[in-house]
């Protein structure tokens, strides 16, 4: 049972709340997910881990979690990339779900307990709708359904905004068949050649909003616990949703609302319209899913984030400073020492787990947590693992006391791999790749590498230090660190 009181800031009173869920050690929640037309962006990627971020929290302190999150695979975007490629607007959007779950994979993303497609849920939808009409709160004009916004009085509760203000807000015409210029879709005709399910309207599909209060009550229930997405789905989209299901449920939706800040790119969110983008799967493919991760968690979801080189270098050094501690330690703890631990060094690496909790615990404070656990690595780099010393044999003891202490940040924070060497191999081509892209140098083969490295060596035992110098500079301006260790190999990494 988790006995850490959470906090969580609730964008439906702006502030920061105690966390009490429905059911006491159980949460419901949900996520809304990407739009499956295109390849998704590494802005997309930070709504995706902070969901993840946020389940894990809840996992690493005790809870038992449902968590969904949808995929929108019927969509007015969707239709039209799929026209443009001549292909049927659902085989386009599947290609898409697999693409996003490729993805999620390569982000370490725990899966969620259920990710429906709407094209799975249309019984459920057309029965929500149903609803909706039965109440009063919907209308039906020539095979489009509308919901009817001022029926519901507390609309804009979610965004702040009242109703006054959002008509002067709309200068066009009441369109369509719509009674208030705020009225939304809940319904839709389909037009020739467009997906379509049948309904008590007619042919046709449904709005954007529906689908997340349908498949929340489908996969649990009323009222949920909290719900997330990114920070420009509260209006219209997460007020739309209130709308819907308060009005069918007759109870409240979500008690909590968080909402993730926009990564930016420049001035500019990233965004496909705006042509700025960066794919997940190119990064992933020139730097590694793990190096993208670190970095998104690397900053509170309730902060803007600015992609740059800065933040990218960050997360590859803290991400390389991870792995390199865990291989020391797996190497060291294979000789353990057997004499008793030393408890004052026992307590140090024994309270992390409760800060991290702490931290966690605090609005998920990722990054928060983490530097609770980058002290205890800088710590026991210093006492055992020989930086600046000599190696030092670790306790069974403490040995325990580690192993769980990262099992734990494996869980709650996903940026702990067992096995250090890939990503550590990783961040070495990232590196290079990175310097390339920057122009910084990368303008050696790793066969040129390791040819000059030899003849280095060799220059230095004949004395021709003048050669070796020469070497050493053309690393340097290539951008490559070297390394002489103490039994005279030497090793290198990209700067
Ligand atoms: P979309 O496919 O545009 O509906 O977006 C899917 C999710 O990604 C939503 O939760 C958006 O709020 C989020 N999102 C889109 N662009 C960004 C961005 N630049 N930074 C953070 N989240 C974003
Ligand atoms: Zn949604």
């Amino acid at each position: 049972m988790n006995e850490i009181k959470v906090k969580v800031f609730n964008n439906l009173t702006r502030s920061k709340e105690e966390f009490k869920s429905v059911v006491p050690g159980e949460v419901r929640f949900y996520s809304c997910g990407p739009t499956t037309y295109d390849f998704l962006h590494v802005g997309n990627a930070r709504a995706l881990v902070v969901g993840d971020l946020i389940h894990r929290t809840f996992k690493a302190l005790g809870y038992k979690v449902i968590f969904t999150r949808n995929f929108t695979d019927v969509d007015d975007k969707i239709i039209d990339k799929a026209k443009q490629n001549g292909v049927d607007a659902l085989v386009h959007s599947a290609k898409f779900v697999d693409e996003c779950i490729e993805d999620t994979k390569s982000l370490n993303m725990l899966p969620p307990t259920h990710t429906p497609k709407v094209s799975d849920t249309m019984k459920e939808i057309i029965e929500f709708v149903e609803e909706l009409i039965a109440k009063g709160y919907a209308y039906e004009k020539e095979g489009e359904v509308l919901y009817h916004v001022p029926k519901f009085e507390s609309y804009g509760k979610l965004s702040k905004k009242d109703l006054k203000s959002l008509e002067h807000g709309i200068r066009v015409e009441v369109d369509g068949h719509k009674l208030h210029p705020s009225d939304f879709v809940l319904w839709k005709p389909a037009k020739e050649g467009e997906p379509a399910w049948d309904s008590p309207w007619g042919k046709g599909r449904p709005g954007w909003h529906i689908e997340c209060s349908a498949m929340a009550r489908k996969f649990m229930g009323k009222t949920i616990d909290i719900h997330h997405g990114g920070v420009d789905l509260q209006f219209p989209h997460h007020e739309n949703e209130i709308a819907q299901s308060e009005a069918a449920n007759g109870q409240e939706f979500s008690r909590y609302w968080c909402h993730n800040e926009f990564l930016n790119f420049g001035k500019e969110k990233m965004s496909k319209s705006l042509g700025n983008v960066i794919t997940i799967r190119q990064f992933v493919q020139n730097y590694g899913g793990a190096i993208l991760r670190q970095v998104l968690a690397s900053v509170h979801y309730r902060s803007t984030m600015d992609w740059s080189q800065e933040v990218i270098e960050r997360g590859m050094n803290d991400l390389e400073r991870i792995h390199t501690f865990i291989k020391s330690y797996q190497e060291l703890k294979k000789t353990p020492s057997n004499e008793a631990a030393n408890s004052e060094h026992l307590a140090e690496v024994l309270k992390v787990i409760p800060q991290m909790k702490e931290e966690l615990a605090n609005d998920f404070n990722t990054p928060g947590a983490l530097s609770h656990f980058f002290g205890i690595i800088r710590f026991l780099n210093r006492e055992y693992l020989g930086e600046g010393r000599e190696k030092k044999a670790l306790s069974l003891e403490l040995i325990k006391a580690i192993d769980e202490l990262l099992s734990f940040v494996s869980l709650a924070t996903g940026l702990v791999y067992d096995d250090p060497a890939p990503i550590l191999e990783k961040i070495n081509s990232a590196r290079k790749n990175f310097s390339t892209a920057e122009g910084k140098g990368g303008k050696l083969s790793d066969d040129e590498i390791t040819k000059l490295i030899s003849e280095r060596t060799e220059a230095r035992k004949t004395k021709n230090w003048g050669r070796a110098d020469e070497i050493r500079k053309i690393f340097a301006e290539a951008g490559i660190e070297l390394k002489d260790n103490p039994d005279g190999t030497v090793t290198w990494k990209w700067k």
